[in-house]
């Protein structure tokens, strides 16, 4: 079994336009663990104040089987280990494992800490005896470990070896400039694993030279037993490996148990869930997980595939939990809605004429600029509407949003005319923004008739901006995620207009959750 650690949230934060809100990281954070992840590596406790709320909260989180870890670097030079004030908050943080990351590359050493070999051997055995002392078990990460390796053999080595000597109990190499190549790896790792047969190693790759995933796959043939990466490669400039391309080449190709089945089946979902998390557009051509990995399109591919998938598919797309589509027929499309509707517990059949009208709908939808891949609670709305099970709850007939905005002031406020069972409803609420104004609106609306409502709430909100090159033409998609602490639920909504498509995926949110409450 290789052992998988992911660093989405540390080195993948470090990406360009990559923002994650501490609720967010902790979603991804049980995202990963439900994928089967071994190590999650949960940020540098103390270095910014999202991190350390991130741990503070983390122990009120119950994982299966994942293992949340505290990255940190190496003591300051000059002083002890004990007195550095950067080390405190991550024993403080209270996980199990620390990860520490510390120089195996003279040139570094010199210029980046400039203080000596001697100091830096010294750092890392004391940083790492000192988080043994705490009762803490100790991941090395070796910095810049390669290009360590190609300037001073002896002392790359001797970085690890002290490493090790102070109960370090992973040998992490890093390729943390992304331009080592493959055969270059193969020779290195070959050369740690004589020095240190006994040692456990590991293999962190940068993408630089488009090689960080045959890079970490050089080093697992030559005996690490541990792969560091990150969900869709996110990482600072060109990305660090990428798990969802890595583990499928290592376990399905090669042979390497790296999860259970069924976390490789939700490996396509779970990319999804966190380019969405994420707010990044998902790269539909990545491999294995990309909505067009297996998707084919003109005569000859399709008639093919169709009589056999492995005349143009690599592998199955179902053990990635991703689907073969083909383009010019419906008929993968009708299969999906048909898989959906059970998971909803709407029945269907094939032969319904619902089934496609669904279909139809959906495809306008889509091309109208609707995805439904993270907004699953306006699909089973939609699906629903299709079977002819969508009850009128409530109807909004008329809505105005006021901004006023002064000097030192700013009001939000809203007014909504909505009948509910033959009435007529006026309101005005206001908010500190026009999404939480008509929210507040609507609810004093709806509560005399649906009282749960009360427990309903808005957990997220998130916005794209589709086709921008259309400047202000463009269109919006909103994804508003609402929780009654017992379920969570996201929707959708898109318009030209930022509040028309947030007050859609707002109608759809309440809707679902007096649906939810009403029907069961
Ligand atoms: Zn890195």
């Amino acid at each position: 079994m290789l052992t998988l650690y992911d660093t989405t949230l540390r080195d993948g934060m470090q990406a360009e336009g990559f923002a994650l809100s501490v609720a967010d990281k902790l979603r991804v954070a049980r995202r990963l663990d439900q994928l089967g992840i071994r190590f999650i590596e949960g940020g540098w406790p103390g270095a910014n104040p999202k991190d350390e709320e991130f741990f503070r909260q983390m122990p009120g989180m119950t994982l299966n089987q994942a293992e949340i870890v505290a990255f940190c670097a190496t003591r300051r030079a000059g002083r002890t280990a004990a007195q550095d004030p950067m080390l405190a908050p991550v024993v403080a943080a209270g996980t199990r494992w620390v990860t520490v990351f510390g120089k195996s590359w003279d040139l570094q050493v010199t210029e980046g800490l400039r203080t000596t070999a001697a100091e830096n051997l010294a750092m890392i055995a004391d940083t790492i005896a000192h988080f043994r002392q705490q009762g803490k078990r100790v991941l090395y990460d070796a910095e810049h470990w390669f290009d360590g390796f190609r300037s001073d053999r002896a002392f790359a080595l001797a970085t690890l070896q002290a490493a090790q000597a102070a109960g370090a109990e992973w040998l992490v190499l890093c390729d943390t400039n992304g331009g080592t190549l493959p055969h270059e790896v193969s020779e290195m790792v070959a050369a740690v694993q004589e020095a240190f047969p006994t040692a456990a190693l590991g293999i962190h790759t940068h993408n630089d030279s488009g090689l960080a995933v045959a890079n970490a796959m050089a080093a697992v043939e030559q005996g690490a037993s541990m792969v560091q990466g990150t969900v869709n490669g996110y990482g600072e400039r060109c990305g660090n490996a990428n798990l969802c391309t890595l583990i499928p080449n290592l376990q399905l190709k090669l042979g390497y148990a790296c999860l259970p089945e069924s976390g490789m089946r939700s490996l396509t979902t779970t990319a999804r869930q966190i380019s969405e998390l994420v707010n990044l557009a998902p790269d539909d051509h990545a491999p294995y997980v990309g909505l067009s990995a297996f998707a084919h399109k003109g005569g000859i591919h399709v008639s093919a595939v169709q009589r056999n998938p492995r005349t143009y598919e690599h592998v199955a797309p179902e053990l990635v939990g991703n689907d073969r589509r083909i383009v010019i027929s419906e008929q993968s499309g009708l299969s999906n809605v048909l898989s959906k509707a059970a998971s909803f517990g709407i029945q269907l059949t094939k032969d319904d004429p619902a089934c496609r009208e669904i279909l139809q709908q959906l495809k306008t939808l889509e091309q109208d600029g609707y995805q439904f891949e993270a907004a699953e609670a306006s699909f089973e709305l939609l699906m629903r509407h299709g079977v002819g099970d969508r009850p009128t709850w409530f109807t909004v007939q008329d809505f105005q949003v006021h901004c006023h905005q002064g000097a030192g002031y700013e009001i939000t406020r809203a007014t909504v005319k909505v009948a509910v069972k033959d009435s007529e409803h006026l309101t005005t609420a206001e908010g500190n923004g026009p999404v939480a104004a008509l929210d507040a609106a609507l609810r004093k609306a709806l509560i005399a008739f649906y009282p749960a409502i009360a427990s309903v709430h808005l957990t997220d909100y998130k916005v794209r901006i589709l086709n921008s090159d259309a400047g202000t033409a463009a269109k919006t998609r909103v994804l508003i995620a609402f929780s009654d602490h017992q379920q969570r639920w996201t929707t959708v909504g898109v318009a030209e207009n930022i509040i028309t498509a947030s007050l859609r995926a707002l109608l759809d949110g309440l809707e679902f959750g007096i649906r939810r409450t009403v029907l069961g």
